[in-house]
């Protein structure tokens, strides 16, 4: 049997314990550990809103309510696979260079150990810091990218590091295999079509909400699994890919996104892929009132573990 899972809810509610992804043990210790939680509040790369920083500890909460067992994939995740919440690596607020330091060397033991990593942010700058860790031990990887933004611009007022240029620079730097990489979700106004553009000329594919819309999840999915193939995939997921009605607790929203159930139906149609590591990015509690936004990040998350204990199920992986 896998050696870490939550405690059962039939002894202790759920409501009950320290606050931890789905009341996982806070394990540092990788030994026997399949999957490890990260949290990476790191905000101040944002270009609108921030408030990021207390992501990880809203979607402990609120994941509190998710059960090991995925109806939609027939799975128990923890039959499977060893999870723990490692907690959050130390940040600089303010201080970007520093914490891209800090994210690699956070994240180096994780992934030496074979363990795969699934952070929580944080806005989407700390991607950069984490493609280099995982880079660093994988070579060059497929991105698979949810959003309403495409984040290739090339800076900011002149700065180069924000969450909206990360994959710009993890081009740059050699990070990314583009050739098997695919952004979707993109819509909302752009300064200029050279946005898109500027994502394709650096050999992504570009999914747009609008044609996502016509042709369908089922589709997309596809379009995803003929991109990545085999590849080793990064999955990064910003929670404004969902609909603001869905989501409304993120820093720079776009109207005309997906609901709940496509966005899990997404998910579901990557079950087969090889992910070596993950994040979740962009929630801000502070202007989640209700926590939906943070629930929706926990049943991305569920769903996404469930898929990779489906393949260790299925003796793949
Ligand atoms: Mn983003
Ligand atoms: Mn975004």
């Amino acid at each position: 049997m896998p050696k870490y899972a939550p405690p059962s809810a039939s002894v202790a509610p759920r409501f009950t314990g320290i606050r931890t992804f789905m009341r996982l043990p806070h394990v540092q210790d990788m030994t026997d550990v399949d999957f490890a939680i990260v949290g990476i509040p790191f905000d101040t790369g944002a270009s609108y809103k921030t408030g990021a920083r207390f992501g990880p500890s809203q979607i402990r909460e609120t994941s509190t309510l998710q059960r090991n067992y995925s109806m939609n994939l027939d799975v128990n995740i923890f039959d499977h696979l060893s999870g723990v919440d490692y907690g959050d690596l130390p940040i600089t607020p303010g201080y970007i260079h520093e914490t891209y330091q800090q994210i690699e060397e956070g994240l180096k033991p994780i992934l030496d150990a074979g363990v795969v990593p699934l952070s929580m942010g944080g806005d989407h700058s700390i991607t950069l810091g984490e493609l280099r860790a995982v880079a660093k031990k994988y070579g060059p990887v497929a991105l698979v990218h949810f959003d309403s933004h495409l984040d290739t611009w090339d800076n900011y007022w002149g700065m180069k590091y924000t969450h909206g240029t990360p994959f710009r620079r993890a081009c740059e730097e050699g990070l990314i295999d583009t050739s098997h990489s695919i952004q979707i979700g993109i819509r909302g106004s752009q300064y200029g079509p050279e946005d898109v553009q500027g994502s394709i000329d650096l050999g992504f594919e570009v999914v747009t909400a609008n044609e996502m819309h016509e042709i369908g999840m089922k589709e997309v999915g596809r379009r995803i699994r003929e991109r990545a193939k085999d590849a080793k995939v990064f999955f990064t997921f910003d929670i404004d890919f969902v609909d603001p009605a869905y989501a409304p607790g993120t820093g720079t929203i776009e109207v005309g996104g997906f609901t709940g159930y496509e966005t899990m139906q997404l998910i579901r149609e990557m079950k087969d892929l090889n992910f070596v590591a993950a994040d979740f990015v962009e929630v801000l509690p502070g202007i989640d009132p209700a926590g939906v936004t943070s629930y929706m990040a926990a049943n991305v998350m569920h769903e996404f573990i469930s898929a990779l204990a489906l393949q260790r199920k299925n003796g793949k992986r």
